[in-house]
């Protein structure tokens, strides 16, 4: 069990080491928080060089899903802290490696009820009894065409087991019924011939729709501001805090945000995501760690939300929160193969409030997030402004377009 309230020496058998199981943009910031704090960090990721391995002590390169690999580098690096940093892991590894003594953020069993939509979204739903889209699970065609039957049109179909929108349709009506089970069928993480299962939900015609950032510490269960965002193709291209919002909305999405983060246990952050209605609330989803909509709070709060998981997991108090302006994030995605360059920079970082995150990822074919501008402003509507006209003057150049 890790002491909390006091850190090693990063390098000697004091260390307080950190597993992080996934090496993204989001887990690359954690990293740097824990660096800050003098943890040795050691990233792992399916292939070398991802972006948190960047800053790390140390990385190793293996599947997440690959349970008996998972183990043998637990037991060789001996983590006080193991931080999954995607959904996809051998989560029952984890639930085996906490019985056993090992500390899992936020523990566990959240990360395995997150890794498939179908046990968060039974847990809020059926235990916690918090409003939700309608849904059924389905894993055959036929399953689907009945569901489709009984949800009525529009709905969505996603793989249980998928994120970023990959397999996810929208059906405005029965005709692309076929097309949207092959697609969900092939967006799913199970792949290969069996079917994976799906979730059906219906269409919920939000307003808008809000992350929550809630960290859970020591010293109890807190909300950052709400941050709104715009989401496309099922993945966030914007996101601004706070999100203008009644108060008897904001009311409930606390209260909704903190009755599912409290439900999970542990410490850390959480990104829960809500559909706002009028002053009515919708759960949507949860993440048992930072959120891609979050990295506003790079450019808005003093703690970002990798500053307070970090500070939640290692069992340090969070006193305040504090936002000290409005903010905004415009993700920056490209297509293409290799090892891009970002052209304009100097122009882009002309705009005063302005910052930005560049990965360090290479492209291998498809879109992908590649950095983010973040910006501060007296507004949210002028923040936004500021951070698209930096993500619009910065020119990616892959190396196929040569
Ligand atoms: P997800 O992968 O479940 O996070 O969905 C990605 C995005 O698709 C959400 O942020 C929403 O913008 C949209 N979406 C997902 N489910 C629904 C729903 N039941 N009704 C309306 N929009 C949805």
């Amino acid at each position: 069990m890790p002491s909390h309230g006091t850190i090693g020496t990063v390098f000697s058998q004091n260390a307080c080491r950190v597993l992080l199981l996934g090496s993204g943009e989001l887990g690359k910031e954690v990293a740097i928080e824990l660096k800050r704090l003098g943890c040795e960090v050691i990233a792992c990721d399916r292939y070398a060089n991802a972006p948190a391995m960047q800053v790390a002590d140390r990385s190793h390169v293996f599947s997440m899903l690959d349970a008996a690999t998972l183990r043998r580098v637990v037991e060789e690096e001996k983590p006080q802290y193991i931080v999954p940093e995607i959904e996809a892991i051998a989560t029952e590894e984890l639930v085996q490696l906490e019985q056993e003594g090992y500390t899992v953020v936020p523990n566990a069993r959240a990360a395995r009820l997150t890794m498939n939509r179908e046990g968060i979204r039974r847990f809020v739903a059926e235990e916690l009894q918090i409003p939700t889209s309608p849904y059924v699970f389905v894993d055959s065609k036929e399953a689907f065409e009945q569901a489709c039957k009984e949800t009525g049109f529009p709905l969505l179909i996603k793989p249980a087991m998928s994120s970023s929108g990959k397999g996810q349709s929208l059906l405005k009506k029965a005709d692309a019924i076929d097309q949207a089970w092959t697609y969900a069928q092939e967006g799913g993480r199970v792949g290969g011939t069996h079917h994976s299962t799906c979730i059906v939900e219906g269409f919920v015609d939000f307003d808008y729709e809000i992350t929550v950032l809630t960290v859970r510490a020591s010293n109890g269960t807190f909300c950052c501001d709400p941050i709104g965002h715009v989401q496309e193709d099922g993945d966030y291209r914007r996101s601004w805090q706070p999100m203008a919002m009644s108060e008897k909305a904001w009311a409930q999405a606390q209260e909704i945000s903190r009755t599912v983060v409290d439900g999970l246990g542990g410490y850390g952050l959480f990104g829960v995501e809500l559909f706002v209605c009028g002053d009515e609330i919708i759960f949507s989803e949860v993440s048992p760690r930072p959120h891609d909509t979050g990295m506003v709070t790079l450019a808005t709060q003093e703690l970002s939300e990798f500053a307070l998981h970090a500070r939640a997991f290692l069992g340090l108090p969070i006193p305040d929160i504090f936002r000290y302006s409005d903010g905004a994030s415009v993700a920056l995605l490209a297509n293409g193969e290799g090892a891009p360059s970002f052209n304009n920079c100097d122009t882009a970082l002309s705009q005063p409030g302005s910052q930005l995150r560049l990965f360090g990822k290479h492209l291998c074919g498809g879109q992908r997030r590649l950095g983010v501008a973040l910006a501060r402003g007296t507004t949210t509507d002028q923040a936004l402004d500021i951070a698209q006209k930096v993500a619009d003057s910065i020119h990616i150049e892959t190396p196929t377009e040569l």
